[in-house]
């Protein structure tokens, strides 16, 4: 099994996943108008299209929704939310937002966080319990939330696990610099319960942890971050 990283923004601002086994998942969709990143970085790894079994979300956020509707009409594959969050993409109503900081709230009103989320039919309303082996990949998935109510990780058979904006790493909105050093995403509200969830990532005791912003963690990155509340 591999995890493959799809740049969406440069310097890991931010990014989707692949995750290539007997069968292909794409996890996080980027901003609207990224399908041809994750297409092009398909073919850059030599992944059939064929074998794409599904379209995951970790959460509702434009970031990671943009393109979901767009994936779905080419590959004709199952879009997977956490069911708190499946009307987000049902409706396109997007989840209110609360900035971080200065930068954050000048960053909700730019025009990536402006961009109308083009609807689409979600296949799969989780309970962040289910195990992906029938779409061909080793992993279950566990319940994260705090960054959102519906955020989920990815627990892999090979320890590594990917868990959308449970934190971030970098600077700003996250990425260019101090990577691998914990902060909060953009948008945050929940420390207490995001805390929770990055216990219940470090219990796992994964050998590397995939973020949307910045990335990637040790256990011990995490550690010291959460010593720090
Ligand atoms: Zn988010
Ligand atoms: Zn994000």
């Amino acid at each position: 099994m591999e995890v493959i990283t799809v740049p969406i923004l440069p310097m890991k601002i931010l990014q989707s996943y692949i995750i290539v086994g007997h069968k292909t998942i794409i996890v996080d969709t980027g901003v609207p108008d990224s399908q041809n990143k994750i297409i092009s970085c398909l073919k850059k790894n030599n992944v059939q299209e064929r074998d794409v079994s599904m379209i995951l979300l970790t959460h509702s956020h434009i970031d990671h929704s943009g393109s979901v509707a767009a994936l779905k009409k080419l590959f004709n594959v199952p879009v997977a939310i956490h069911k708190s969050e499946a009307a987000v993409i049902e409706t396109g109503e997007m989840l209110p937002l609360s900035p971080k900081n200065k930068l954050s709230e000048i960053f909700k009103k730019s025009p990536p966080m402006q961009a109308k989320l083009e609807k689409c039919f979600v296949d799969i309303k989780l309970d962040g319990s289910e195990n992906l082996e029938e779409f061909g990949i080793e992993a279950k998935l566990i319940h994260t939330p705090g960054h959102t109510d519906g955020s989920i990780s990815i627990v892999l058979s090979n320890n590594e696990i990917i868990a959308g904006d449970v934190l971030s790493g970098g600077i700003l909105l996250g990425g260019i610099l101090k990577n691998n050093v914990g902060t909060w995403p953009t948008f945050h509200n929940d420390t207490k319960t995001c805390i929770e969830s990055i216990n219940k990532i470090i219990q796992l005791n994964p050998s590397k942890v995939y973020v949307g912003h910045g990335g990637t963690f040790t256990v011990n990155n995490l550690q010291k971050f959460v010593n720090k509340f």
